[in-house]
Formats: C-alpha cells, sequence, structure tokens
C-alpha cells in the first residue's frame, strides 16, 4: 500500500537513512496524497501500460505508479537514494530500478526490454533544472511514447500550452505543439513538497501526436529557424534568421519579401518598431523569465560548483529566452 504521500512517513525514511537534500539534483519531494492521486488519474494509467518515471526520489510516487501499471522503469541519479529505493519499493514486483542519469540513457532500449517496443507513458515530477532538455530529449529522439504527465515549474507548464498571440508564446511552445497536445490539469503550491520549491508548479499532461499537425521534411532546421526567429526578437524576422546562419547567406531580405507581402508585414514596419513582430508585454515577460533563470542558475552554481550545472543552463536558456 502506498504510504510515502503521508508527511511523517517521508521524514521517518528520510532520517533512518540520513538523507541530506542536493539541491543540485532539484530534489522537491512530494508529500500530498491529493496531488499524488491526480497526477496518477490524470496521466490515465492503465494495468496494461509500461511506465517510465524520471527521478523516483524516495519513491512516493512509484509507489502509486506501480499499484496502478503492469511495469514501472524509474531512473533516478543520486547514488543516496537508491538504497532507500530498493527498500521502499520492495513490496512491489513490477518495478526496474535504474540507477543513472536520464539525459544519458538509452529510453528506446528501455522501452525494448520492459515494453515490447511498444508506446511508453513518461510520469515524473522533473528536477527543474533540466525540464526542458528531458522533455525535448524524449522528443526529438522519437522514443515510443504515448504521453508525458509531469510537474514542472508553473511558468514553464503555461508556456508549453500558449497559442500565438498570447504573451508566453513562444518557442518552447512551438516545439511542444509540434509533437504533443498540451493540457495544464492542475497548479500545485510550494506546500505539497519537501522542501519547499521557491516557484509555483503545475502538471502538465502532453499526449503525443500520432502524426505531427504539419508535414516538416528536415525537422532539425525547423527548430533551429523557429530558435532563431524567437531569441532575436529585437531583430526583424529576416536579420534574426540570417543572423543565426541556417541557410547561409543567400538567404536575404529579397527570399522573405514575397512571404512578408503575404503574410502582410510591412518591411518598414518592422524596422522601424524593433520587435513589432511581438508585443512589448510579451517582450518584458520573456526577459523577466530569462532573468529568472539566470537567477536560478547563479544560485545553483553557488550552491554546488558544478560545471555541468552551466551546461544545462545553457540548453534551457536556449529554449526560454524567447
Ligand atoms: N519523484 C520524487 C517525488 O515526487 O517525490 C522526486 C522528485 S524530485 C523533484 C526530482 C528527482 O529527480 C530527484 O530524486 C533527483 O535526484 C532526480 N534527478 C535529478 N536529476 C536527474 C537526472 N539527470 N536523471 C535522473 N534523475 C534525476
Amino acid at each position: 500500500m502506498a504510504s510515502l504521500g503521508i508527511p511523517a512517513n517521508t521524514i521517518a525514511v528520510l532520517q533512518k537513512y540520513g538523507f541530506q537534500f542536493q539541491k543540485k539534483y532539484g530534489q522537491n519531494f512530494l508529500i500530498d496524497t491529493h496531488v499524488l492521486e491526480k497526477i496518477i488519474s490524470e496521466s490515465e494509467i492503465t494495468a496494461d501500460d509500461c511506465v517510465l518515471e524520471i527521478g523516483p526520489g524516495i519513491g512516493t510516487m512509484t509507489q502509486y505508479l506501480a499499484e496502478n501499471a503492469r511495469h514501472v522503469v524509474c531512473v533516478e541519479i543520486d547514488d543516496h537514494l537508491i538504497p532507500i529505493l530498493k527498500e521502499t519499493l520492495s513490496a512491489y514486483e513490477n518495478v526496474t530500478i535504474i540507477h543513472g542519469d536520464i539525459l544519458k540513457t538509452d529510453v528506446k532500449a528501455l522501452c525494448d526490454t520492459y515494453n515490447e517496443g511498444k508506446p511508453l507513458k513518461v510520469v515524473a515530477n522533473l528536477p527543474y533544472y533540466i525540464t526542458t532538455p528531458i522533455i525535448m530529449g524524449l522528443f526529438e529522439s522519437h522514443v515510443p511514447l504515448s504521453s508525458i504527465t509531469i510537474m514542472v515549474q508553473k511558468e514553464v507548464a503555461d508556456r508549453m500550452q500558449e497559442t500565438p498571440g498570447t504573451k508566453d508564446y513562444g518557442a518552447l511552445s512551438l516545439a511542444v505543439q509540434y509533437y504533443a497536445k498540451p493540457e495544464i490539469v492542475a497548479n500545485v503550491p510550494p506546500n505539497c513538497f519537501m522542501p519547499r520549491p521557491n516557484v509555483g508548479s503545475a502538471v502538465i499532461r502532453l499526449t503525443r501526436y500520432d502524426k505531427p499537425p504539419v508535414e516538416v521534411q528536415d525537422e532539425k532546421k525547423m527548430f533551429a529557424l523557429i530558435r532563431a526567429a524567437f531569441n532575436q526578437r529585437r531583430k526583424t524576422l529576416v536579420n534574426a534568421v540570417s543572423n543565426a546562419g541556417i541557410y547561409g547567406q543567400q538567404l536575404g531580405d529579397a527570399a522573405y519579401r514575397p512571404w512578408n507581402e503575404k503574410q502582410g508585414i510591412d518591411k518598414k514596419r518592422q524596422q522601424d518598431e524593433p520587435g513589432s513582430l511581438y508585443d512589448k508585454c510579451a517582450a518584458e515577460h520573456i526577459e523577466q523569465t530569462v532573468a529568472n533563470d539566470e537567477q536560478m542558475e547563479a544560485q545553483h552554481k553557488k550552491q554546488c560548483g558544478e560545471k555541468a550545472i552551466a551546461e544545462q543552463y545553457a540548453h534551457q536558456r536556449e529554449w526560454h529566452s524567447d
């Protein structure tokens, strides 16, 4: 019977093992049974499903998953959590614990081994510092998966779900919506975690499309183009894309003119009003998001002093600085 959602039981396990939270791994453990039950119901797990859980912590959500799915494979990076997981999950025969870094794990091989290559469901309370690399990594590698139900920073969930013309719409929204239908299914306050994070959280379900909404010949190039277009929002679209060098030097104003005219975009207006493709409000909001990321990165580096932290944030920033 799942028991760790009750704070007293989590504290007892942590004390028994003298566990110290590691900030560098984004450890905020769930201690709210309602939130755990909500994640399980919204992830629509059935007794036929094989679930991949990223970062099981002490196994709180894993217990719930194991009681609902056919099999659960969980990947945890922290050495200190492995003996704890072996104990808290010992009653469940349908759980496989893998000690490793999800960003270096061959998820396709896990899928072949534990689910005969059929689509997995991913469920996780993600470490916030690597949310974007994990999601984009799973999508871009085309691992068979039917849905990803994850707890993420509220602001990031909003950006994934936004539609064109809204202030949070950006490269991340476009990328996620190319692969999946996003739905925020719960907002979760800081007091549902131990320790409390200093940002709000949300659970978002990304239901993978069988076929992307648009047909694209070169996905890599499309994403490079999206990032270039959003990253340099103060430049005209022509200059932003030319600067990124995606199409070499031959892409100039002339290549864009017919497209711009068709879309009714006035070239002169673009030049006179830098960033006119994105309203001022969006620009300010994005600056704030990037500033938040930078603040979190600085804090993280100070606490952990690790080079890896800088690399992870570089990837995150690429998608957030739109
Ligand atoms: N699932 C647990 C819960 O909800 O209580 C813990 C969630 S905590 C936010 C994130 C977990 O991911 C931690 O256990 C952390 O050690 C683990 N983690 C962090 N980076 C990881 C990585 N690169 N690969 C696998 N696990 C990671």
